[in-house]
């Protein structure tokens, strides 16, 4: 039974951001140091597909006397859906990591020319040099570049619009792409010594079917967690998947999935708001 008291419970975790070794605009280090300036009692960085960031965020984080967990987020296709996996207490050396996060890599390059092509057909030009400037870790070019390239040239006011007319199916500039399988990416969490945590489950936008089929396959394939409080989720959501974490018999995470100041109202490392008490914090691992 966890401790309803307190304890792990009232530990102040942002279990889930991002630097500029992925689509983070803040380096790794003072991304770390500003959670720490924003209260953060246990700290993870998991950029995109890349563990390349941690060492730094460790190590300003041992100068704020901030705990540290080394996560990663995994991409992942779904049958035609985009998901995405936190790791966290990885190793970063462990080579089966390393090995799967190249492999998940690799295609983002020619994805990122392909949405180039398909922005130019709209008459928006010179999308993948924009792309790649803004992208400060070459290899890591995303969406979020893309999304930022297109506010820089004044096609759309903000991220959040551009997420809306472009970049997403069934609009310009959207590129299907085939990342890891579920299982991938969970056997390389668990190899690395992680945990495997369904990051904010309500963006898929899956009907009650897929999403329980999803939750079986995941737990079957060795998923730990759901991250039931994300900035993503809003209030009806986190009962949600709060609801579906118990039934499931999934510990649960806490991150506020912040890419910089911002870059998105109401996101701020740190603004997480409590689990409920009925619920295992992922966490009670770490500390
Ligand atoms: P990629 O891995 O290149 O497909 O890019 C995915 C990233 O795009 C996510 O990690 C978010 O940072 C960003 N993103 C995706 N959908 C949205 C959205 N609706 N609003 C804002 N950012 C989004
Ligand atoms: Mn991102
Ligand atoms: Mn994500
Ligand atoms: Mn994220």
């Amino acid at each position: 039974m966890p401790d309803q008291t307190g304890g792990v419970h009232a530990i102040r975790a942002d279990l889930h951001s991002h630097s500029n070794f992925s689509d983070g605009t803040l380096a790794p280090g003072d991304l770390a140091r500003r959670a720490s300036e924003h209260g953060v009692e246990l700290f993870a960085l998991t950029d995109h597909d890349e563990v390349g960031g941690l060492a730094e965020a460790r190590a300003v984080a041992a100068e704020c006397a901030m705990p540290f967990i080394s996560g990663v987020e995994v991409s992942v296709s779904w049958g035609a859906t985009t998901l995405h996996i936190v790791g966290l207490g990885v190793d970063p050396e462990s080579a089966a990591l390393r090995d799967g996060l190249g492999h998940v890599r690799s295609g983002r390059t020619r994805r990122a020319q392909e949405i180039s092509a398909s922005l130019a057909a709209v008459g928006v030009e010179g999308a993948f040099e924009g792309a790649l400037r803004l992208a400060d870790n070459p290899k890591l070019i995303g969406r979020t570049h893309f999304a930022r390239y297109l506010v820089e040239q004044g096609v759309c006011r903000d991220v959040r619009e551009v997420f809306k007319r472009y970049l997403v199916e069934g609009k310009p500039g959207y590129v299907p792409h085939r990342w890891a399988t579920l299982s991938e990416a969970v056997t390389m969490i668990n190899a690395a010594r992680g945990v495997a945590v369904l990051a904010h489950p309500a963006r898929y936008r899956l009907d009650s079917l897929a999403l329980h089929s999803l939750l079986e396959e995941f737990r079957h394939v060795g998923g730990t967690a759901l991250e039931v409080v994300t900035s993503n989720h809003n209030a009806d959501e986190v009962r949600r998947y709060t609801k579906l974490a118990l039934d499931f018999g999934f510990e649960a995470s806490s991150g506020s999935d912040f890419h910089g100041p911002g870059e998105s109202a109401n996101v701020e490392l740190g603004r997480v708001p409590r689990l409920s008490p009925e619920l295992q914090p992922v966490w009670h691992r770490f500390v």
